[in-house]
């Protein structure tokens, strides 16, 4: 069942895709395949129009926040049902993920940008300050692209998009041709809230359409998607000496500790593997649980993943997998697990009883490190849960991956939580908790290693928007700048012994 499917088009047409429901297989429509010159033509009217909404006022900007936070309320339903259509997840997770954050994304920004983004006085060091004073000015990069994945279809256009617009530019988002619709909302969104024509466009497309973005001249690109996909957005984006963001794959692990709360942490470990069916970048992909509580754990894991539904209509808990690409991988990951002596506890398989792209909810266990369901990320709704000795060997396990994107500890004794959070090297660590990660708009989010580069969200999140750009201020006016030449042996002595006087002694410290 292909859920994109190229269109028979003839010379000189653009390409098109025909896009289906991973639940139903129902026809979805046809979306057309954005070339370059229909991309330099958004960059172009994005550039047009970038001027005037840089100029405006934050309260101006946040004005038209508040009004898309309106409309999101009002047309919550029909959002929703465009993101299930084309993602196949639960109402509720749309809801959440989608419709929740996107209100809070635009009501967090609105309100905080202008604090964040407000120039800035700085105590300038040393002598330095008695001739000179600066401020640092956040400046809008111009024109940024978005370019997103399918697993969040929405809100991971929307969320960079809302910051990049309150800091002054104008946005180009590229969804991805797997979830075209779910990402032309943001357009929809934001013309029904008045925005200026030409800020926000969405190019409809595939990898082509991305590679076009990247090629066009835009100032930044805010990448969301694969580590594979990632690094040919960076390896362009460095030809074009443009800055980048890459958030990127994961495959983060949950260390469960003996003095955890073995229900609690049951619950956790459900929320992290099945929560839009795995296919969730913060996703639990392994498990470590400390040998002495191993068996309980398992018990009460297994309980209670059995009695998860899956489905397409009426209440489900657990929903389908996007597209056939994904589906083959966890296939592959759970068949080589197998193969290598690991054992299913619950699922295994596609659902036999569900016609779409449907994988059971699944448990596995005696899994090792060299199999490819703790290694590669699988991104499906597949738990392995291996046992280790104690909480050192949990750690050594957790870091031995090329990903550092989250991971979550659950353990009763908060401090020994922070202190294995100190030593895991992943972008985000969760104590007791592994839903807060993207979704705190006021913290940095952004993967380690091959996790990412740079941050979406918290204050530098935002000021990636922009360029931090230093203006200085001579006190005299530029007198000491003016008598620079004629150069001379006189002068070179006399800044000999100005540097001796100033850092050779005491006086160095209270000059730095
Ligand atoms: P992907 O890399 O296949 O595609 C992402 C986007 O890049 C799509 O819009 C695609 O059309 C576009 N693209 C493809 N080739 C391109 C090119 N050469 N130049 C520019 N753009 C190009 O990723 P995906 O399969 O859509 O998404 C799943 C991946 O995203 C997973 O690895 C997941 O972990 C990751 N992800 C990460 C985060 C995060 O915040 N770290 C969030 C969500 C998803």
């Amino acid at each position: 069942m292909a859920i994109v499917t190229p269109v028979e088009t003839r010379p000189g047409e653009r390409r098109r895709l025909a896009i289906a429901s991973p639940a139903t297989g129902e026809p979805l429509g046809e979306i057309e395949v954005a070339n370059a010159a229909d991309v330099a033509a958004a960059v172009e009217a994005a550039r047009k129009a970038q001027p005037a909404w840089a100029g405006l006022s934050f309260r101006e900007r946040a004005r038209v926040m508040k009004r898309a936070i309106s409309t999101l309320i009002e047309r919550q339903d029909e959002f929703v049902d465009v993101v299930l259509a084309e993602s196949g997840k639960t109402r509720g997770e749309a809801l959440a993920m989608e419709i929740f954050a996107g209100c809070d994304a635009l009501s967090y920004w609105s309100k905080h940008a202008e604090r964040i983004l407000r120039p800035e006085k700085v105590r300038l060091h040393g002598m330095l300050r008695l001739a000179k004073k600066a401020r640092i000015h956040y400046r809008p990069l111009g024109v940024v692209g978005v370019i997103c994945p399918w697993n969040g279809p929405f809100i991971l256009g929307l969320n960079p998009a809302v910051q990049a617009l309150m800091a002054g530019n104008a946005v180009l988002v590229k969804p991805s041709e797997v979830t075209p619709r779910s990402g032309a909302l943001v357009a929809e969104l934001f013309e029904a809230a008045g925005l200026p024509e030409g800020l926000l466009q969405v190019l409809t497309g595939d990898g082509e359409t991305g590679a076009a973005l990247v090629e066009a001249g835009v100032d930044k690109i805010s990448f969301t998607g694969s580590v594979e996909t990632g690094r040919k957005v960076a390896e362009a984006c460095a030809r074009k000496l443009i800055p980048c963001t890459l958030e990127l794959g994961g495959k983060d692990p949950m260390i469960v500790c003996a003095d955890a709360d073995l229900d609690n942490a049951a619950g956790g470990a459900l929320a992290g593997a099945f929560m839009n069916t795995g296919q969730y970048c913060c996703g639990t992909e392994r498990v470590y649980v400390v040998d002495e509580v191993a068996d309980a754990f398992v018990e009460k894991v297994v309980a209670r993943a059995a009695e998860l539904r899956q489905g397409s209509s009426g209440e489900f808990d657990v929903g389908a997998i996007v597209w056939p690409r994904q589906l083959e991988i966890i296939e592959d990951h759970v068949r080589d697990a197998l193969e290598r002596g690991a054992t299913v506890r619950v699922g295994g398989r596609r659902n036999p009883d569900l016609e779409g792209l449907f994988y059971e909810p699944t448990v596995l266990t005696d899994v090792t490190h060299d199999m490819k369901i703790m290694r590669d990320e699988t991104f499906g709704p597949v738990l392995p849960i291996m046992r280790v000795r104690d909480e050192e060997e949990a750690l050594a396990r957790a870091n031995d991956t090329s990903y550092g994107l989250a991971a979550n500890v659950w353990t009763r004794d908060v401090g020994r939580g922070q202190e294995l959070a100190g030593r895991i090297v992943a972008g985000s660590v969760g104590i007791n908790d592994m839903t807060m990660t993207y979704g705190a708009p006021e913290t940095p989010f952004g993967g380690r290693k091959e996790s990412g580069v740079g941050a979406v969200n918290g204050e530098s999140g935002l000021r990636s928007f922009c360029h931090a750009q230093p203006v200085f201020v001579d006190r005299f006016g530029g007198k000491q700048t003016a008598g620079t030449y004629p150069h001379s042996v006189k002068k070179d002595e006399g800044l000999k012994r100005v540097i001796r006087f100033l850092w050779a002694g005491p006086l160095s410290r209270w000059l730095s």
